[in-house]
């Protein structure tokens, strides 16, 4: 089970973007997803959000800066504590 505030540190790309700031930086990730994170910013995803749900919703969610959202069966559905 993967409660709230149960993170993995994870190098993402930066949701805010000022010159001379890094484009990436590492920050928790929900534990059960963050193979997934990891994964998809690896293959050149610009990622700027992510949350499994922990168990509240059937799907996990990862959204992408241009406005795609990625859901697939969340690894917490039907274990809410
Ligand atoms: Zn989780």
């Amino acid at each position: 089970m993967c409660r709230w505030g149960d993170l993995v540190m994870v190098t993402v790309p930066r949701v805010w973007r000022g010159k001379g700031l890094p484009k990436h930086k590492t920050t928790g990730i929900d534990r059960c997803i963050a193979p997934t994170m990891a994964y998809l910013v690896a293959q050149g995803f610009d990622t700027v959000a992510s949350c499994c749900t922990h168990g509240q919703t059937p799907w996990a969610r990862i959204s992408l800066r241009d406005g795609t959202e990625i859901r697939w069966p969340s690894p917490s559905w039907g274990q809410a504590a």
